[in-house]
């Protein structure tokens, strides 16, 4: 087993996960046969490529150090996932790497699928109230994955991973995906960090709450609107808003609710087909 100070974890789901293959796709909820609730997923497809964003799945695994052991029970609820998956080991950096077997320490991974023979494998990335955002460029086969907090949005590790995808002109013809994170009726920051966020996306991603009984007037940050509004500025004409508020809905584990030790929601992204 893989420790959690590996760089890269590159899973091979096939030797311990049994795929499940007898439901059908694009569940928003879909019921797992082993146990009564439902499992949040929520997917989506843009021609050949697919994605789906993992939550709570009430086994307790979702907590463990080691990336791979915590995405084992994601990967093996979503069905159609390539056999391999790879997994960073995610600092809040600002860095993107080309998804591949050497180490790396970085938050986003890029991969043109057109480069493998074939192989196929998926891009995850976990998170527990940060944004996951995934990108592809599906007539291509070309595929990003980001794991932003607010670090990573204030440092531009959208704008670095993207460039990387293609020219301007080719951004048009991609699709991203913001998945499940805080929103801003629970995403209470300093003003410094706001602004460090403001500073990329614009003022409008902060939200002013009104002075309730504690007098506290704190700031609340907009990362989704923060994560959009830097996609668009990209060129990517194509933006869709997966899942809502971690905090608020309890299918999604939150740092901000769970504190130290919670679980991880998963972010898949890969190519179907040869
Ligand atoms: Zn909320």
């Amino acid at each position: 087993m893989r420790s959690a100070e590996d760089s890269l974890c590159l899973v091979d789901a096939s030797t311990f996960f049994n795929l499940r293959s007898d439901s059908k796709s694009d569940p928003v909820l879909t019921a797992s046969p082993s146990s009564p609730l439902p499992t949040p997923i929520v997917s989506d497809r843009a021609g050949a490529v697919r994605v789906a964003f993992v939550g709570r799945l009430f086994n307790g695994s979702q907590s463990d150090p080691d990336p791979a052991v915590a995405a084992a029970a994601a990967i093996r609820a979503v069905e159609e996932l390539p056999t391999r998956v790879v997994i960073n080991r995610q600092v809040h950096s600002d860095r993107v790497v080309e998804a591949s077997e050497a180490p790396s320490a970085a938050d986003g991974l890029v991969v043109d699928t057109r480069t493998f023979n074939g192989r196929r494998f998926a891009l995850c990335v976990f998170t527990a109230d940060c944004v996951p955002i995934l990108v592809a460029d599906p007539h291509r086969g070309v595929l990003a994955a980001f794991h932003a907090g607010w670090r990573g949005l204030a440092s531009g590790i959208i704008e670095r991973g993207v460039n990387r995808l293609g020219s301007r002109d080719r951004r048009r013809c991609l699709t991203a995906w913001i998945g499940p994170s805080i929103g801003g009726c629970c995403y209470e920051v300093s003003a410094a960090v706001a602004v460090a966020v403001a500073q990329q996306s614009g003022m409008g991603v902060i939200l002013q709450p009104a002075s309730g009984a504690s007098g506290n007037t704190k700031p609340h940050l907009h990362l989704v609107a923060a994560a959009s509004a830097q996609l668009m500025d990209l060129g990517v004409l194509d933006v869709r808003r997966l899942g809502g508020c971690t905090r608020c809905d309890e299918n999604w584990h939150s740092y901000r609710r769970e504190g130290a030790g919670q679980g991880r929601n998963h972010a898949f992204i890969w190519r179907t087909g040869s």
